[in-house]
C-alpha cells in the first residue's frame, strides 16, 4: 500500500474549535494553516465552518484551490515577484519584507480594481523573512503610505523556524516598541 494518512474530521474539527476558543478568550484572532494538507478543500472547509479569521498557505498554487470558500485568504510567505498577479487575484493578504516587490503587488493591485494588505515582517534573528534594518524598515511603510493599491494591516515575525530562534519577552517587547514608534510616528 503506498503511505496516506487518514485524517479523523470529527477530531479534527473538535480540535480546531478548541483552538478557536481558547483565543477568543484573549482576542487573538486565528489564521488557519493549509500548508500541511496542500489545501485539501474539505479540511479548510472545518476552518470556515469553525469561523476562523483566515485561512494561511505559503503556496499560491494551493491558495487558487480555495477560491470558492468564503474566507479571507493570506499568502504565508513573501511573494515572488513571478506571481504578483496570482497573488493579487487570489489572495488578500501577504508577508512582505521587500518595498521592490510591494511596489510590484501596487500596481498590480490598482490593475485589477483592489486594495491588497501586508503584514511588514521583521528578522529578530531567525533569518528566514524580514526587513534586517529599522530605517529601511520605516522608509518602505512610508512609501506604502501613498500607494493605492496597498494598505499595511500590521507587522509580524518568524520564531522558531528557520532560525530556530526562542520567543523570549525581549522579542516581544521588541515588537512593541516598534509598533509603537510607528504609533507616534503616524500622530
Ligand atoms: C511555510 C512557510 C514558509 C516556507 O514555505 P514553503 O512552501 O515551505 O517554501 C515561509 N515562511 C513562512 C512564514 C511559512 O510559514
Amino acid at each position: 500500500m503506498y503511505p496516506r494518512v487518514l485524517i479523523n474530521l470529527e477530531k479534527f474539527k473538535r480540535n480546531v474549535e478548541a483552538v478557536k476558543h481558547m483565543m477568543d478568550a484573549h482576542g487573538i484572532e486565528v489564521y488557519g494553516v493549509t500548508k500541511v494538507f496542500c489545501a485539501h478543500p474539505v479540511l479548510a472547509e472545518i476552518y470556515v465552518e469553525a469561523g476562523l479569521e483566515a485561512v494561511a498557505d505559503s503556496r499560491i498554487r494551493n491558495i487558487m484551490k480555495l477560491e470558492e470558500l468564503e474566507i479571507k485568504k493570506v499568502l504565508l510567505r513573501i511573494p515572488m515577484q513571478t506571481e504578483v498577479e496570482e497573488v493579487i487575484r487570489f489572495s488578500d493578504i501577504s508577508l512582505n519584507s521587500e518595498i521592490s516587490t510591494i511596489r510590484l503587488l501596487d500596481r498590480e493591485a490598482v490593475r485589477q480594481g483592489k486594495v491588497h494588505k501586508v503584514i511588514l515582517m521583521i528578522d529578530l534573528g531567525d533569518l528566514r523573512e524580514g526587513f534586517y534594518d529599522e530605517d529601511e524598515l520605516s522608509e518602505a511603510a512610508e512609501e506604502i503610505q501613498s500607494m493605492k493599491g496597498i494598505e499595511i494591516l500590521g507587522i509580524g515575525t518568524n520564531l522558531t523556524c528557520f532560525g530556530a530562534v526562542i520567543p523570549t519577552l525581549e522579542h516581544m517587547e521588541r515588537m512593541l516598541e516598534i509598533k509603537e514608534i510607528w504609533r507616534n510616528e503616524s500622530e
